[in-house]
């Protein structure tokens, strides 16, 4: 049988982002010698790094690379350095946006997964997630108020300014998320709640419309349920178990995705998938795989970032792109491991003693 080939392109950007795609790499190529895969990556600049060597967030060679591979392993972007530079020039919004775009990222799944044993790490009470937090947020990354036209700010002949915003959905935009909602779901514990503002926004009359329709039609085992946005804030904070998957347009997810993030504990801990429209070679989505969090530079060169967020978007990266969901599982769960056995870095540490990038990484390979 010939073994399967990843070929991915790796972005590792600035701050920790070198450091903790270092650990990445070197799960991905143990996971790859047990499991029987070879991996085929090149690495280029992206980010703050790339404004110094090639005066651009984004260079066209980093675009074709990304173009010629099946999915993106990004790190993360931006620093104090490059922080004077015109908005539009900043590494996050120059290189992430135009990644997003070029490669039509429309949806965000964001594992919101607190272990039992961090949940000192949460601000929520102790006793509302007694077991930790396991829910997904799926996010449509790519139309809604983001993106809608006209999008202007005009001066009205009395002097006032005005600005104006159109959020915008059409059917295909609102079936394509529900289905990776749906298939998330499948893999899990086959509930989906679809957020939305269905009492006063149009936009969000039609979702509800069309999700219900979708999920009669395509997936009836799937146990669908509508929130309100604003009941969907409040219930997270609440109870955020009582969600399996979580999934909303665009700004209502950026929102809640951040919420998320939060009582989910350390930014170390949390990883995302961005997967396209189109299909790779492996018929699986396109997708770029990153942390949760940013570049870190409080911490960053000192080798004490905290590597589970990078190595947790790696193996979604073998799940969703490359179809190797046994072996993500595999590396999910020696994660999971090593930090129950107390191998922690300084921000999830809590007790334990604190330790390096490298020995963490190490730890997490013994376990694979
Ligand atoms: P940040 O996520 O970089 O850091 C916030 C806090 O979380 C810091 O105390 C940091 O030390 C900690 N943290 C984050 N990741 C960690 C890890 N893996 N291990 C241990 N601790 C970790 O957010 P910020 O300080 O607001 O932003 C710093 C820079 O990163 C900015 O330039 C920002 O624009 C950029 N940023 C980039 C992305 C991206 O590339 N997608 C996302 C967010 C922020």
């Amino acid at each position: 049988m010939t073994r399967p080939t990843c070929k991915f392109t790796v972005l590792p950007g600035d701050g920790i982002g070198p450091e903790v795609m270092e650990s990445a790499l070197r799960v991905l190529a143990r996971a790859a010698e047990t499991d029987g895969f070879s991996l085929d990556y090149s690495t280029h600049d992206v980010g703050g790094i790339a404004i110094d060597n090639h005066g651009t967030a984004l260079p066209e060679a980093t675009v074709e690379a990304c173009a010629q591979a099946d999915a993106i392993l990004f790190g993360s972007v931006g620093g104090p350095k490059w922080e004077r530079l015109p908005p539009a020039e900043q590494p996050e919004r120059a290189a992430l946006l135009p990644l997003r775009k070029r490669f039509e990222l429309f949806a965000n799944v964001r594992p919101g997964l607190l272990y039992p044993e961090l949940v000192d790490a949460s601000p929520l009470k102790r006793e509302r997630i007694p077991h930790g937090i396991d829910i997904v947020c799926i996010r449509e990354l790519t139309g809604g108020i983001y993106f809608g036209q006209p999008k202007e700010r005009r001066r009205l002949p009395d002097g006032r300014e005005e600005a104006i915003d159109t959020m915008v959905y059409r059917t295909d935009e609102i079936e394509r998320i529900a289905e990776v909602a749906a298939v998330t779901a499948r893999t899990r514990g086959k509930r989906v709640c679809s957020v939305d503002k269905a009492n006063v926004l149009t936009t969000s009359v039609l979702w509800r419309e069309t999700v219900t329709r979708f999920f009669a039609e395509k997936h009836p085992d799937i146990a669908l349920s509508h929130m309100y946005v604003d009941n969907a804030a409040m219930q997270l904070a609440r109870d955020p178990n009582q969600f399996d998957v979580l999934f909303t347009e665009n700004m209502f997810g950026d929102i809640l995705s951040d919420e998320m993030g939060v009582i989910c504990g350390s930014l170390g801990m949390l990883a995302s998938a961005s997967l396209g429209a189109a299909d790779n070679r492996h018929g699986h989505p396109v997708g770029l795989y990153e942390p949760a969090g940013g570049t870190a530079p409080d911490i960053a060169g000192k080798g004490v970032a905290n590597p589970c967020a990078q190595i947790l978007s790696a193996a979604l990266m073998l799940r969703h792109s490359f179809g190797l969901g046994a072996t993500a599982a595999r590396i999910e769960s020696a994660v999971r491991e090593t930090v129950k056995s107390g191998v922690r870095t300084g921000d999830i540490a809590f007790g334990t003693e604190p330790v390096s990038t490298a020995a963490l990484t190490d730890a997490i390979l013994s376990r694979l």
